[in-house]
């Protein structure tokens, strides 16, 4: 069962940040989701869209699903109807892919754009170096039924806290030149580097670990 002690301790650590949190509860069973749910916090990730289809309907529609995993194309069309937030786009295709599942489900969906900040080379997102023209190429597709909030990015895996703020840093410094009143969302940060993240400025943590327990 999740620990509500230390999620309200969560809590209260991202209000001086004005920040949000995701529960990521990828791998827990709905019934810990509802216990945080009844504990009145509606925002929860997920890494797989299985899993996700799976449970979503076993809770209520007031939850708050963003999908923190990488979306393959074909499988954008389970999730459109409910998402709340993509947080982990990093293709054309796959934005155009989300607009058309938008569209047909009569809705806007959300994304933040993945950015590439880690050392390691598995993971997912556009470089640093790409952003603009990517964002460039997206707002020039004609997209409506998308909206870009903003930026995700995933620190190295490391215990050394300087490549970790570096890489943060970096990754709000390119946030802040896009930054608007649309575009205003900044995903950085999960158990083990949220308040390095929180520091650099991140105003949404996704946390899954410290209130769900080991997976
Ligand atoms: C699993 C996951 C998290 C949460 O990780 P914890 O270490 O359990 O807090 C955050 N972001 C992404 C993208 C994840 O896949």
């Amino acid at each position: 069962m999740p620990d509500l002690k230390k999620l309200d301790a969560i809590l209260d650590g991202l209000k001086p940040y004005n920040a949000r949190l995701v529960a990521v509860s990828k791998t827990k069973p709905a019934a810990d989701i509802r216990a945080v749910l009844d504990h009145g916090h509606a925002d929860f990730g997920e890494n797989y869209v299985q899993e996700l289809v799976s449970k979503q309907p076993e809770l209520p529609s007031s939850v708050n699903w963003h999908f923190i995993g990488h979306l393959q194309s074909n499988k954008v069309k389970l999730i459109a109807g409910f998402i709340h937030l993509i947080h982990g786009v990093d293709s054309l295709s796959a934005l155009k892919e989300i607009n058309k599942q938008a569209a047909a489900h009569n809705r806007d969906i959300e994304v933040l754009i993945q950015v590439h900040i880690a050392r390691e080379e598995s993971k997912y997102g556009v470089t640093p170096d790409q952003l603009p023209e990517f964002l460039s190429q997206a707002g020039s597709m004609g997209l409506d039924r998308l909206r870009i909030r903003g930026l995700m990015g995933m620190a190295t895996f490391t215990d050394d806290e300087n490549i970790i703020r570096t890489e943060f840093r970096g990754l709000r410094k390119l946030y802040d030149s896009y930054a608007s009143e649309t575009f205003n969302i900044l995903s950085m940060g999960m158990s083990s580097d949220y308040l390095i993240a929180l520091d650099e400025g991140s105003n949404m943590v996704r946390i899954g670990s410290m209130i769900f327990g080991d997976r």
